[in-house]
């Protein structure tokens, strides 16, 4: 896996949040130099505005008094006016020039006439109002140029001022011409529509009173204002220009809606974009967390994983499957078949696995493939492949699970080679058994045997006449002998080759009688007893007869060794039989020395004797006799001393 590329430095993870800062500091920055610029401009327009209105309304009144000077010596003309003067005069006085009457006075400063005519209150050689025209008059003779008076208040609120224009003829003063001005009229009329739509304008007298405005509404404040004195006519007149609020410039304030829209959605992205960062960030460590984990257990796998494609090209191997076969990852991915870790002895084999698991995997119980390490070792593997189904959900290819059972087959070869010479062992044990058996049942037959013979030869030395009927009985149980002896061997023989008894029905009280009768002379040696209680109309039971006599000897002979060392009157074998339900029990008592607990645990062992000349053969094949009639056989002390063996049978075995 790529290892994860490093932390970016911390600079770095900033570097979009100060851009960001900075863009919306520029942004800020723009929209205040626009702003600024915008009033900037709206006051240089302002400036360049009052400039020209002042320029304007100098140039206006100017006129006016150079129209006065030139019609005053024609008012003051004798006789009849000329109409051109009354056209003058007409002109002067229209509306838009702001001259509310022209007065003409003599050089002794009468009035001599006026238009429009003056009312009684202002008779003709009389003072007008407060204003000192007189002075005026004196100052415009004395300098020569028209003077202007300071402003009083007529009725009707309006405020008047006058210019007073010298006249001369032929370079004597003759007079005034005396333009009375409406301020009112003169504000109002004289300034042009588009000015007075821009601003509002006022003329305050010295003391800051609004004498007269130009205006759609009162007083405003604004930050755009001119403030310049009204001069002519002066006296402490002033203007003052404001600029109504200017309608909304809508270019740049879309501008900057634009703008700042367009940062309130850059915000906006940068933190989605910074939101889905972290999700991607978490995602990622989530993914990086998940892969070292997978990886760690991958490694710690001691499965061998190994993933083909659909074609058999090996995709991934797991460093188990490499400590496996002895390759490095490098060496086998992507690699087709033949493997390099098939075994060439079972190529074929192996090709016809491959080809089988290609077409559709492995049974669940996997299959067993000989492999062979890089260093020629051989591998016995286990197999289970599964599908590989990709996120698309389709079928890309196979990955197969590889177990080494090298050491688990080697281990069952052992155990197998160990159970062929286990069963030979026993084998051997067995025929020993046999042989053992042979040697102990037929001690018995061949010692009678050689008893009846010395009897016979005894007889013969002893030179007494023999009885031929007497003889004929002693053949007859020498015979009878001989023949058990036979009888023996094949029953052993037949028992090694594992045959089932010759059952027939027996009665169990007969073959009693029998053993007794063989073990008699033996007894009668040693000085033993045997006693027999015989229940009567006991059933016959299907059993081999044989087989049955051999227990009962051999019961009766071990309880005669037992009581060995006995005092002649407890030196007697007892035999009894009963029948306990479907049972047919067979008691054998001794008075003898009874069996040590520890002896009593291993009685039926093969083998286990406590006498010198003993076998250890007689109670284990004993048991092995009971136990093919289903029947069984067991001890118990014998609560007169000794040890009473009890042999049942069932009376009708299944
Ligand atoms: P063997 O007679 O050749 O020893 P058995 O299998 O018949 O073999 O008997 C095994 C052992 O069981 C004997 O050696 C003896 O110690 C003990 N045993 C068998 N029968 C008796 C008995 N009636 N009383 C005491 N011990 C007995």
């Amino acid at each position: 896996m790529d290892k994860p590329a490093a932390a970016p430095a911390v600079w770095q993870l900033r570097l979009p949040y100060l851009s960001l800062v900075l863009f919306l500091a520029t942004i800020a920055a723009l929209v205040w130099l626009t702003r600024s610029y915008d009033e900037e401009n709206q006051r240089t327009t302002l400036i360049s505005d009052v400039l020209w209105m002042e320029q304007n309304m100098r140039f206006h009144l100017d006129r006016n008094a150079a129209q006065l000077a030139q019609i005053g010596p024609e008012l003051l003309a004798e006789g009849e006016r000329q109409p051109s003067t009354d056209a003058s005069l007409r002109q002067l006085l229209r509306a838009e020039s702001g001259l509310a009457r022209i007065i003409w006075l003599n050089a002794e400063g009468r009035i001599q006439g006026a238009v429009p005519p003056l009312s009684d209150a202002h008779l003709i050689g009389e003072s007008r109002g407060s204003v000192p025209s007189d002075s005026m008059f004196r100052l415009g003779r004395a300098i020569g140029r028209p003077v202007y008076g300071p402003a009083y208040e007529v009725a009707g609120g309006d405020y008047h001022f006058e210019v007073h224009v010298p006249l001369y003829a032929e370079g004597a003063f003759t007079g005034a011409a005396v333009g009375v001005y409406s301020l009112q009229s003169l504000v109002v009329r004289e300034l042009p529509w588009w000015f007075s739509e821009r601003y509002r304008v006022a003329v305050e007298d010295a003391d800051g009173r609004e004498i007269a405005a130009k205006s759609k509404v009162g007083p405003l404040s604004s930050a755009h204002e001119y403030r310049m004195a009204f001069d002519p006519p002066g006296h402490g007149l002033s203007m003052h220009i404001t600029a109504y609020r200017g309608e909304t410039r809508w270019i740049p304030v879309l501008l900057i809606a634009s703008l700042v829209l367009l940062s309130g959605i850059i915000v906006w992205s940068v933190w989605q974009l910074r939101r889905q960062l972290a999700r991607r960030q978490a995602a990622e460590q989530a993914l990086l967390k998940e892969s070292a984990f997978r990886q760690a257990m991958e490694d710690s796998l001691l499965t061998g994983l190994r993933a083909r494609d659909l074609n058999g090209r090996i995709t991934y191997v797991n460093p188990a499957f490499c400590r496996m076969v002895g390759y490095t990852a490098a060496e086998l991915v992507g690699r087709t078949p033949p493997m390099p870790y098939w075994d060439p002895e079972h190529a074929e084999r192996t090709q016809e696995l491959h080809e089988m698991i290609m077409a559709g995997g492995t049974p669940l119980e996997g299959i067993e493939v000989r492999l062979r390490r890089k260093d020629g070792q051989r591998l016995d593997a286990l197999v289970f492949e599964a599908p590989l189904i990709d996120s698309q959900g389709a079928h890309s290819g196979w990955m197969g699970s590889v177990l080494d059972i090298t050491e688990q087959k080697r281990a069952q070869e052992l155990a197998r080679q160990q159970e062929e010479r286990l069963q030979a062992t026993s084998r051997l044990i067995t025929m020993g058994e046999m042989a053992s058996t042979l040697a102990h049942e037929l001690n018995q037959p061949l010692a009678a045997i050689a008893s009846y013979n010395s009897g016979c030869i005894n007889r013969l030395e002893s030179g007494r006449e023999i009885d031929r009927a007497e003889l004929r009985e002693v053949h007859a149980r020498l015979g009878r002998q001989a023949q058990r002896a036979g009888e023996i061997i094949r029953r052993v023989h037949d028992f090694v080759r594992r045959s089932e008894p010759k059952r027939i029905p027996v009665d169990i009280n007969a073959i009693i009688r029998d053993a007794v009768e063989l073990i008699e002379a033996d007894a009668r040696k040693r000085r033993m007893r045997v006693s027999t209680e015989l229940a009567a109309r006991l059933p016959e039971i299907d059993a081999d007869p044989v087989m049955i006599e051999q227990i009962i000897v051999n019961l009766v002979r071990n309880g005669m060794d037992a009581m060995r060392d006995n005092p002649p009157a407890r030196r007697t074998v007892h035999i009894l039989t009963r029948q306990e339900d479907d049972l047919l029990v067979v008691r054998v008592a001794d008075l003898g020395c009874g069996i040590p607990p520890d002896t009593a645990r291993r009685l039926f062992e093969p083998f286990f004797t406590t006498k010198q000349e003993g076998m250890g053969m007689g109670l284990n094949i004993c048991r092995s006799i009971a136990e093919l009639h289903r029947g069984r056989l067991g001890f118990e002390p014998n609560p007169e001393g000794g040890t009473i063996f009890i042999l049942s049978l069932p009376v009708e075995p299944a």
